[in-house]
């Protein structure tokens, strides 16, 4: 699946919602997040993504790995 990362926060370009071809992106307090239980890991949201914010999970950089948790959280907790 993939996971948004630091560069949202703020930016929320929100390209990547339109063209999800399963709507599984939504629009948090400070940033998007991808459901990761939906995600069929496309890619389409990280070709469209203008701050290269989206990255397939096991490329994530490790500075960014507590992203996945914390959409995570934003989907367990709405
Ligand atoms: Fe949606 Fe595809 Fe991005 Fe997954 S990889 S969030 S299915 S656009």
């Amino acid at each position: 699946m993939y996971v948004i990362g630091s560069a949202c926060i703020e930016e929320k370009a929100g390209e990547c919602v339109d063209v999800c071809p399963v709507d599984c992106i939504e629009e948090g307090d400070d940033q998007f997040y991808i459901d990761t239980d939906i995600c069929i890991s496309c890619g389409a949201c990280e070709a469209a993504c203008p701050v290269a914010s989206i990255f397939y999970f096991e490329d994530l950089p490790e500075d960014q790995k507590h992203y996945f948790d914390k959409a995570v959280e934003y989907y367990k907790n709405k």
